[in-house]
């Protein structure tokens, strides 16, 4: 067997200090030039491919980086900009991917000095089923490709410059032409874009790039037989262009896409040997020895310490099997996972051993290939047993298992998910406990973060501020938002959420089982970075959480204040879960915290209790054989919080990212009294679905679009009311805008909320 290669299917971007970021949002506020933007860009690069390569790795990854997604970089490259944004020659290549990025608001802010009308920035959406969103490529019938930007084949250049050897990583064309909207038949364009790819291709081994990676992650869905019966024609012309190409799935098993992956016309193929571990004797078996086959062994999704045993051991019988040259690599690119451990000072010794971030999990591949190559050398002896040590101490740790919280989960009795009555009771009698008119108006949970609550909380983190200093502070921002919303009309009201800074944070801070880093930031979409809190142990709530902050509220009016929760799910969704137990479980330990924390609320006078939800649906697996067994605990789990509120206390959930039809089942199974969702956007198309399913609870369609500060008039409200009043009927209705209002301003968040309880009035008058 030939010697192990080492390598990575793609690194994170934005910069161990998140400089990337830094930079663009600089270069945004016309802060930094072009060329300064560019010099942070390939000194990160430069960064990048030096950790590679210290950590032994045989190639550098190039064409993972991107100024803001690597989806868009693709774009550009592949010269398929849409017509909408008409481009004209006076933008420069970096004015056009920020203005499709970020849209364009109006002549005036362009700077290029033609007229243009507005155009909105490419859709947003998330990439498979991670937390990274990418920007949606637009087809329709008429697009072309065309070879359009040199920024790839000059980042080569800058990479064998530095003198690495360079393996050149793109999405594959079927994933790209998948990965976008606009046209149903974009498999179509399939022969319009091979040759672009073929051009890409022969230009990279002209430069003497030996391999070039092609992402094919939809090879784990259930695709179409048309998308899987053009893999083969296409890979074989793309395998004319000479270099050495390497299908590269990922996120998910092959199935059975299995054998057509293998037998791709191709030099070699990386798999998933995380999520798809049952596979790889599978795959050893179907794919020709000539090819090199590529062992995602390391979680790229995870941040776990990596058990190198039990990965030498899933690795033994492959190797014992292959012929052909294998690599080692991490699951899918880095790009999920924060940096690097070293700058973690705050985190406790003990927890920190069970970690690897990307550049730790670097040097795990390469201990790996070491363990096969010589076993016996001391020096990988001593690393394995550190690594054993840190695992066995995780293993055994009475920190990581509470017992009481195992007996709690075990002895769960069957009808701990029940509310106490079904909903048609559970109506009546909050409704004699709330007395709310038809149409009741509401809001999501957030009212404006002023700068003032910002500071505030900042300086109490820093403790610069006492706790009772921040507490009158909180307070008098509650006060004022309980008093705007009484002036407004509404009728069941919020606290405003200003002491929270995340809805998950917020949470796992207190809940026991979570940690949180000072810098495992990992990139969300552009310059914005999310902070997942990691969950290492049994969750439970060591004391309440919210409940004096809603006591207080709820003191100053005589209308409901609504208690707010986030759900179990989305505090799984939003966080790096443990490996070392089924997510299901987890997500149940969660959800007694929860409940826990409902309990307290409604025991404390609280008549109505939101939890959100928004996470629910983006936890649905990218195979939907998996689909029924997620939606079975995701949906228990938040049954399990809620079930414990009494038939008059009145549940609330909330979800934004819509697209509900194919689980309005299980979306009513969350037996909610209300469930308010994004909907303005759609013009209420979204309803027609819960219309059709007959949709028994009841439901907030939002009336207006909370992420731009376009201020609604009633009658557009009202419009939309009537509309959602043809498929819903009206006493199943509440008025509430899309979602929460923490990014607005005070007074277009005013403006708005009248415009909205008008508009409920106007239909009382109606009905
Ligand atoms: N209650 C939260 C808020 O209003 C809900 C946020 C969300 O759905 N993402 O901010
Ligand atoms: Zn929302």
């Amino acid at each position: 067997m030939k010697e192990i290669a080492l390598h990575v299917p793609g690194f994170p971007r934005i910069g161990a200090a998140r400089e990337l970021k830094h930079a663009l949002e600089r270069y945004w506020r016309d802060e930094l030039s072009d060329n300064e933007l560019e010099q942070t860009a390939a000194a990160l690069r430069a960064r990048h491919w030096a950790a590679q390569r210290d950590a032994g790795l045989d190639y550098v990854t190039v064409g993972d980086f991107a100024l803001y997604d690597h989806v868009a970089n693709h774009i550009q490259l592949l010269g398929c900009e849409p017509a909408r944004f008409s481009f004209g020659t006076a933008e420069t290549p970096l004015q056009r991917y920020s203005i499709m990025a970020r849209g364009r608001s109006g002549r005036d802010e362009c700077s290029c000095g033609s007229a243009h009308a507005a155009s909105p920035a490419l859709a947003m959406t998330k990439w498979f089923d991670t937390n990274y969103h990418y920007l949606v490529p637009e087809f329709d019938a008429d697009t072309l490709f065309n070879l359009s930007s040199e920024r790839l084949f000059d980042e080569v250049a800058e990479a064998q410059a530095l003198g690495h050897a360079v393996k050149v990583t793109l999405l594959g064309p079927l994933t790209f032409l998948w990965l976008g909207k606009g046209l149903d038949d974009r498999l179509g364009l399939l022969d319009r874009l091979l040759p672009v790819y073929g051009e890409i291709l022969a230009r990279l081994k002209a430069m003497g790039v030996a391999w070039v990676q092609l992402d094919e992650p939809i090879l784990g869905l259930d695709l179409p037989a048309p998308w899987r019966g053009a893999f083969e024609n296409a890979y074989w012309q793309l395998n004319q262009a000479g270099a050495a190409l390497l299908v590269a799935t990922y996120f998910a098993p092959l199935e059975e896409n299995l054998s057509l992956a293998c037998r791709l016309p191709v030099a070699g193929l990386h798999v998933d040997g995380v999520r798809a571990t049952h596979e790889l004797v599978n795959v050893a078996d179907w794919l020709p020895a000539h090819k090199v086959l590529s062992i995602g062994i390391v979680d790229g999704r995870n941040i776990w310490r990596t058990d190198l045993d039990l990965a030498l051991a899933r690795l033994a019988p492959v190797l014992d099997k292959r012929q052909g040259e294998v690599w080692l690599s991490t699951s899918c690119s880095l790009l999920h996972v924060p940096y690097s451990l070293a700058d973690e000072t705050q985190l406790d010794a003990e927890l920190k051993g069970w970690l690897a971030f990307a550049m730790e999990k670097l040097d795990e591949l390469a201990l790996l290939r070491a363990a096969i190559a010589t076993p016996q050398a001391p020096a990988v002896q001593a690393s394995l047993a550190q690594a054993r040590a840190a695992l066995a101490g995780r293993r055994a740790s009475p920190r990581v298992h509470n017992a009481a919280v195992a007996e709690r989960v075990a002895t769960l009795p069957a009808d701990a998910d029940q509310r106490p009555a079904p909903f048609a009771e559970r109506r009546a009698l909050q409704q004699q406990r709330l007395n709310l008119p038809a149409f009741p108006t509401t809001t999501i949970g957030s009212f404006p973060q002023t700068e003032t609550i910002r500071t505030a909380r900042a300086a109490y983190r820093r403790g610069e501020l006492d706790a009772a200093a921040y507490t009158t502070a909180m307070r008098a921002e509650i006060a004022h938002a309980i008093g705007q919303q009484e002036m407004l009309g509404l009728d069941v009201l919020v606290h405003g959420e200003a002491e929270r800074n995340d809805m998950v944070e917020y949470f796992g801070e207190q809940l026991a089982g979570f940690a949180f880093t000072q810098n495992g930031w990992v990139q969300s979409y552009g310059s914005r970075c999310v902070k997942p809190p990691i969950i290492w142990g049994d969750v439970s709530r060591p004391a309440p959480m919210t409940v004096a902050w809603s006591v207080y509220a709820q003191a100053l009016t005589d209308r409901p204040v609504k208690g707010m929760l986030t759900g179990p799910v989305t505090i799984l969704q939003w966080s790096f879960v443990r490996d070392d137990q089924p997510r299901s479980v987890t997500a149940t330990q969660i959800a007694l915290a929860m409940r826990d924390e409902v309990g307290d609320l409604e025991q404390a006078g609280i008549a109505v209790i939101q939890i959100d939800e928004p996470a629910l649906r983006e936890g649905l697996p990218l195979r939907r054989a998996r689909h029924a067994e997620y939606l079975d605990w995701a949906v228990r789990a938040f049954r399990i919080t809620a079930g414990t509120a009494g038939a008059a206390t009145q549940i609330h959930t909330h979800m934004c990212y819509a697209e509900f039809n194919d689980i309005l089942p299980q979306i009513a199974a969350l037996d909610a009294d209300v469930i308010t969702i994004e909907t303005s956007r759609s013009a209420m198309a979204l309803l027609d679905g819960f219309g059709s399913f007959r949709y028994p609870n009841d439901i907030g369609p939002g009336v207006y679009d909370i992420h731009s500060p376009r201020v609604p008039d009633s009658r557009e409200i009202a419009a939309l009311l009537r509309r959602a009043q043809a498929v819903i009927p009206s006493r199943q209705l509440w008025v509430n805008p899309d979602c929460g209002l923490k990014t607005r301003g005070w007074q277009e968040t005013l403006a708005a909320l009248r415009a909205m309880v008008a508009a409920a009035r106007q239909l009382r008058l109606e009905a």
